[in-house]
């Protein structure tokens, strides 16, 4: 179960911020819903008060040669207009004009509107006219109130229906206007953005004779903001949120992968500096650190590598084994670094001299051994002579003669190589036993193949 929640945290942890806009845009969407509602209200009992100032007048047929009366009573919410309609004009009327702003091009715009509350009771039959005069800088005529659009709706305001309520695609242009005033086509769609002049009147089926129309005014009700503005911000902010969003995982995403590059490249970098060290231990691990020749361990491979010869090929193999003659002499002569020198500078002079195939190994103190590959006794023994005159002729130490001693064997077959060394060592002590500066081989039997 925690572990469901820990998930889920985790979830909400990483959308965050779309989680914070959800509710930022149910919030809007609920506020919108239910609140920032924008009232106006045109109240014309009393113009200078009303939310939408305003002026009043009576109208008739009159203007259009009718005889039609009318008289307006204020009271002290409403206008009451008590109308006699007579014959004279083809469509008598009586009424009210209500004009707004400077009644001429500037008037109100009551696009922003959802709904308006139109306030008519009448005491008579009939229906009722409204108009909301449009200006439109196109078709308007200088003082020509006539030029200005007639967006109309005729209804019956029964009691029922009081206010009667309206949204403004229930408008229509009067199609007569259109035609009186030659308004192109395309110019005759319904326009509430700047309405100077609104007009209540009796409509096409009032009968002649006396009425009443009582009128409160029109109550305007929209929201403060439009939907499409709205949605056009919340889609904005989405889209906005998405795209930096999108820029944060893209830089996390190249951190990352930078970090992780540099992490590689130190653990490789790492890795050589410990295959160079290893490399380096195994070498120093096979090799005499004052001489550089190779050690016991170092010695112990190439032996078994020449003993697998002999055994696999019949390929002989030479032991020689060799002394500094009376080497304490030398430290106690010349000192211990003088004796290194010597032990240095005898075993370059014998590398100088051996092929790339024989092993000079320090065997300890100052004895040395040569292991020489493919080399049958004759031919050790004529290299140790060859050393033997070199080193004697070699000043290692100035005015003071260093010689060696040496012990030659032959590996027999199948030989423990501790008898092999044995043999040897005895030639060595024979060499010294019989003056140093000397060469013996130990007896050799060749085996038979
Ligand atoms: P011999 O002719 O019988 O071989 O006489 P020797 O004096 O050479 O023989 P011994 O074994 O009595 O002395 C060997 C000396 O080698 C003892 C030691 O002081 C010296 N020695 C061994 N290893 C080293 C080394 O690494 N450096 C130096 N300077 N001397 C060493
Ligand atoms: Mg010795
Ligand atoms: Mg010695």
């Amino acid at each position: 179960m925690s572990r469901v929640m820990e998930k889920i945290y985790a979830l909400f942890r990483m959308n965050i911020l779309i989680f914070v806009l959800l509710v930022a845009t149910v919030i809007a969407l609920f506020a919108y819903q239910y609140g920032l509602d924008e009232i106006a209200q045109l109240n014309i009992a009393d113009c200078n008060n009303s939310d939408i100032k305003c002026a009043v007048q009576a109208e008739t047929d009159s203007v259009d040669g009718g005889s039609s009366m009318v008289n307006l009573q204020w009271t002290d919410s409403s206008i009451v207009v008590d109308y006699e309609l007579r014959e004279g004009y083809a469509y008598p009327y009586a009424g009210i004009k209500i004009y707004m702003g400077d009644g001429k091009v500037r008037g109100r715009d009551l696009s922003g509107f959802d709904s308006m509350f139109v306030s008519v009771k009448p005491r008579g039959e009939g229906s009722v006219r409204l108009y909301m005069r449009g200006y439109d800088s196109e078709i308007y005529r200088e003082n020509d109130e006539t030029s200005l659009k007639f967006n109309e709706i005729e209804f019956f305001p029964l009691d029922e229906t009081y206010p009667a309520v309206f949204v403004p695609k229930e408008f229509r242009v009067a199609s007569w206007w259109v035609a009186q005033n030659e308004v192109n086509v395309h110019k005759a769609y319904v326009d509430l953005s700047n309405i100077p002049l609104i007009e209540i009147q009796t409509g096409t089926n009032a009968p002649l004779g006396y009425g009443t129309l009582e009128i409160k005014g029109i109550t305007f009700k929209g929201k403060k903001i439009k939907k499409v503005d709205l949605v056009t911000i919340l889609v904005a902010v989405w889209f906005v949120t998405f795209l930096i969003i999108l820029i944060i995982r893209f830089f996390d995403y190249s951190r990352e992968r930078a970090a992780e590059k540099k992490k590689r490249e130190e653990l490789e970098k790492n890795l050589r500096a410990l295959e160079i060290e290893k490399s380096e231990y195994e070498r120093s691990s096979k090799e005499d650190p004052l001489t550089g020749c190779l050690n016991r361990v170092g010695f112990n491979n190439v032996l078994m590598r020449e003993q697998e010869n002999l055994s696999k090929n019949g390929s002989p193999v030479s032991f020689v084994i060799l002394d500094i003659d009376h080497f304490k002499d030398v430290n106690d002569t010349y000192g211990h670094n003088v004796g290194d020198e010597v032990l240095v500078g005898l075993s370059k002079l014998i590398q100088g001299k051996i092929r790339n195939t024989d092993a000079l190994v320090r065997w300890g103190g100052e004895e040395f051994v040569i292991l020489c590959g493919d080399t049958p006794i004759q031919n050790a023994q004529f290299l140790a002579e060859k050393l033997r005159v070199a080193i004697e002729k070699t000043p290692l130490i100035k005015q003071q003669q260093v010689t060696c001693s040496f012990g030659i064997a032959e590996m027999q077959l199948d030989e423990d190589p501790k008898k092999l060394f044995d043999r040897a060592d005895r030639a060595l002590y024979a060499s010294k036993e019989g003056g140093r500066n000397r060469v013996t081989s130990a007896t050799f039997k060749r085996a038979s193949r």
